[in-house]
């Protein structure tokens, strides 16, 4: 039975465009958000619909060599107050891909809530493009300025819905004009009195 704050979270990560779902404490999947289906059916895997992964062992997808590193992972998120952030490439035959994983504990310690952001997406024969995102205008303003979340430090594109993309090179260097604010997960995860 989930709790309203878990029913809630749903809602609010249901058309969020990056890849959620939640785990219960034996790491099986209880809620996949739009975006799963919508990643599968781009890739060939309509037999992997959201529908029919609830109850399943989110381990069942790793592979064998990987699953002693995502079973601590996973534990450690849930057993701590700390998220656990992890980068991986899931490639198609024709484009290369690459995410950034963060787990987190519900404020209610009931579900494990992991957000897949993308971070990199081109053709495997474009050598020379190696980050997605063609322009800087997709995330800057009419004002230049750049909105990024407060908490995670993904950065949101200026166009309506909004889009929270993990940029590397503002990590490394933030944009010269930035605006806070906090991105749909970040602000049910950690500041529920808001959500
Ligand atoms: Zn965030």
């Amino acid at each position: 039975m989930k709790s309203a704050f878990v029913s809630h979270l749903e809602e609010i990560l249901e058309k969020d465009p990056a890849v959620i779902y939640l785990l219960d404490r034996d790491l099986r999947i209880v809620y996949c958000n739009e975006a799963w289906d919508r990643f599968a059916a781009e890739n060939g895997g309509r037999g992997l619909s959201r529908q029919l992964q609830l109850g399943r062992s989110v381990m069942d997808a790793v592979p064998l060599p990987l699953k002693p590193f995502f079973e601590d992972g996973y534990r450690r998120a849930l057993c701590g107050r700390q998220s656990w952030e992890h980068c991986y490439e899931c490639s198609s035959p024709t484009v290369y891909r690459n995410f950034r994983m963060m787990s987190r504990l519900d404020p209610e310690g009931e579900a494990l809530v992991v957000v897949n952001s993308i971070t990199v997406e081109r053709p495997h024969d474009d050598r020379e493009r190696t980050v997605c995102f063609p322009k800087e205008s997709v995330w800057a303003d009419n004002h230049d300025f750049v909105t990024m979340c407060c908490h995670c430090r993904r950065t949101c594109r200026s166009k309506q819905p909004p889009i929270w993309d993990w940029v590397p090179a503002y990590i490394e260097k933030p944009p010269g004009l930035v605006s806070h604010g906090i991105c749909a997960p970040c602000r049910a995860l950690y500041y529920p009195e808001f959500a």
